[in-house]
């Protein structure tokens, strides 16, 4: 072992680690576990029972024998036992119920409108999150409690916006009208009687991507540019927060830019301003192209319209120069683009030559740049990973 490895050997076997080895059936019994983490035996079998003993795991009949006592084979309980998950955007949220394992059990896309505000939206999304544990209709369970109560684990919520880590506030949204300082951790607390834990919308992208697709690389940055841009980073590991929660948030990094268009937060010139979808909507207009959303920009692009793919060139460029020097000074294996904008040719093709361009040789010379994988369940998929890290730390 180097120095280097010593922090992720330090987590090694750790419950969180055992649990998902079992849930992706690396592992079914706790020799499986021991091999696996380099564990003894009895440390492995003290944290499974610890893990037993809190719903998370469970014991499932007798194993393959291999001679003498048949080994009791461990799976992560699928009757009932569920996370719930909300993904909120400006226009829909993505609920759903998913295992102990983090696969999705329900999935449901519903209209939202933002500026309906917080109370109402929350209030609505919650109540639907949690009759889907339930399996019935939306209200009864929230009054009633029933079923759901044993089955509903907890609830991870992203928001399209800031969120202070440790209290779940929201500050500063751009495009939320009314929900500036709303604690959504408390609000929530008072509806339902498990944890609840929030976080940014781009941070549950990273952890959703990262769990299902580089779970084996330490250092990862993920950007999501869809109708606002933001990133999520994973660093040894780990979501990287930093002191509040904001870390990762490059919507308002300042790019070469000329014209510099004005942002919503008062200065020229942002990242938002010049490479979001909603910028690229405005762009547009404002040449005289009438283009209604994202969705009619990201057509006109498909179509070679010139105006639109010169400005989408643009918006890659414009996120290739931020992430260089997030590259350059973080070092990570993997550099990923989910949202919308992911899907977008032009765009990817210039934000990847620009970091080509602008990074050290050394940054880039092994550095994977990808899509995160289409999939309208990976922001839940990481609000539910949020809950089970949070029930399984909770139970050390
Ligand atoms: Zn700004």
């Amino acid at each position: 072992m180097t120095i280097d490895d010593a922090p992720r050997e330090a987590l090694r076997g750790n419950p969180r680690e055992l649990l998902r080895w079992v849930a992706t059936g690396a592992a079914v019994s706790r020799a499986d576990l021991s091999r696996l983490s380099g564990l003894s035996p009895s440390t492995v079998s003290q944290r499974v029972e610890a893990l037993i003993n809190q719903g998370l795991l469970e014991e499932a009949g007798a194993g393959q024998s291999r001679g003498g006592r048949r080994p009791r084979q461990l799976a992560v309980p699928t009757g009932g036992a569920v996370v719930g998950a909300i993904d909120l955007g400006a226009h829909h949220a993505r609920i759903g119920t998913l295992d102990l394992s983090g696969r999705v059990v329900q999935g449901r896309t519903l209209p939202v409108r933002i500026e309906d505000g917080p109370e109402t939206v929350l209030g609505t999304l919650l109540a639907e999150v949690t009759a889907l544990a339930s399996g019935g209709a939306p209200g009864a369970s929230l009054a009633s409690g029933g079923a759901a109560a044993g089955a509903l684990r907890g609830v991870g919520i992203g928001i399209p916006g800031p969120v202070q880590h440790s209290t779940g506030r929201i500050v500063s949204p751009s495009r939320m009208p009314g929900w500036n300082g709303f604690d959504v951790a408390a609000f929530c607390a008072d509806r339902v009687d498990v944890p609840v834990i929030v976080d940014n919308d781009a941070n549950l992208m990273a952890l959703g991507a990262h769990r299902t697709a580089h779970a084996e690389m330490d250092h990862a940055v993920y950007i999501k540019a869809g109708t606002g841009i933001g990133s999520g980073v994973i660093s040894s590991g780990q979501l990287h927060r930093g002191a509040q929660g904001s870390a990762g948030d490059i919507s308002h990094c300042r790019v070469v830019a000329d014209p510099a268009p004005l942002c919503s937060c008062g200065n020229a010139g942002c990242l938002e301003a010049v490479a979001s979808g909603a910028a690229l909507v405005t762009a547009l207009r404002e040449q005289g192209v009438p283009v209604d959303d994202l969705t009619g920009v990201l057509r006109l692009i498909d179509d070679g319209d010139r105006h639109a793919t010169a400005l989408a060139r643009q918006a890659g460029r414009a996120i290739g120069e931020i992430l260089a020097v997030v590259v350059n000074f973080f070092n990570p294996q993997v550099v990923a683009i989910g949202g919308r904008l992911a899907d977008c040719e032009p765009l990817l093709a210039s934000m990847r030559a620009t970091l080509y361009e602008r990074c050290l040789p050394l940054a880039t010379q092994t550095l994977l740049i990808e899509r995160v994988a289409t999939s309208q369940d990976i922001g839940i998929t990481g609000a539910a990973h949020l809950v089970i890290d949070h029930v399984v730390s909770a139970h050390p």
